[in-house]
């Protein structure tokens, strides 16, 4: 059973553990170096990208983060999350570390003021069985993506707007704009789950 942490600063913690756990992973929080260098995968919750952000100075997380994913470990950010994976987020404060994992450009709280939040059913590439239920809270978007980024899914267009990015994956790496962790469905948590073991069973080939 691959163990997954769930970055434990901020956010939806729980939810993602309760997931993961749902999903055929052995979930554990995440804190401190130590608790990082043990795990196969690590989800990064939502919350608020800024905070985020600083707690990974505060619990000196931000340079063995960079190091594992350097080195190849499977992660999986959902709002906040997928901004701090990105290259690069618009909007973002000047100081807001970006753990560059995606070759993405977001933009934060890209929705606007009245659309706040919502929900929307959304195709999702490579997860069987219908549309997915997506809550957006305060979410980014995808503004663009990189050759090697596989876009997942996109909401359509509203009024002026073209279809925007709303999941990617690059590699061991996927984001969600949305919240997989709020609907019960754990379809996107079983993805990274099998994305976990097959990371796993790569490396120890590798190495014999
Ligand atoms: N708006 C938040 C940010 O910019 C993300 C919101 C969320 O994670 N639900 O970090």
């Amino acid at each position: 059973v691959p163990v997954i942490g769930v970055l434990a600063l901020q956010g939806d913690v729980r939810e993602h553990a309760a997931m993961v756990a749902r999903a055929g992973g052995h979930a554990v929080t995440v804190r401190r170096a130590s608790e990082l260098d043990a795990v196969d995968g690590l989800v990064l919750p939502g919350g608020e990208s800024t905070t985020v952000s600083r707690l990974l100075d505060t619990f000196d997380l931000l340079e063995p983060l960079r190091r594992r994913l350097d080195g190849g470990m499977p992660a999986f950010g959902s709002c906040a999350g997928m901004i701090l994976l990105a290259k690069q987020a618009l909007d973002g404060r000047p100081d807001q570390h970006q753990l560059g994992a995606l070759d993405v450009i977001v933009r934060r709280n890209a929705f606007g003021r009245q659309v706040d939040s919502f929900e929307e059913d959304v195709d999702f590439a490579g997860v069987a069985g219908g549309p997915l239920h997506a809550v957006f809270i305060r979410a980014p978007w995808v503004e663009k993506a990189g050759d090697d980024v596989e876009v997942l899914a996109t909401v359509p267009a509203t009024g002026s707007t073209g279809a925007r990015i709303v999941a990617v994956r690059q590699g061991p790496v996927l984001a969600t704009a949305f919240h997989p962790e709020l609907t019960g469905d754990d379809r996107v948590h079983r993805l990274f789950v099998e994305m976990v073991r097959d990371a796993a069973t790569t490396s120890e080939t590798e190495e014999r």
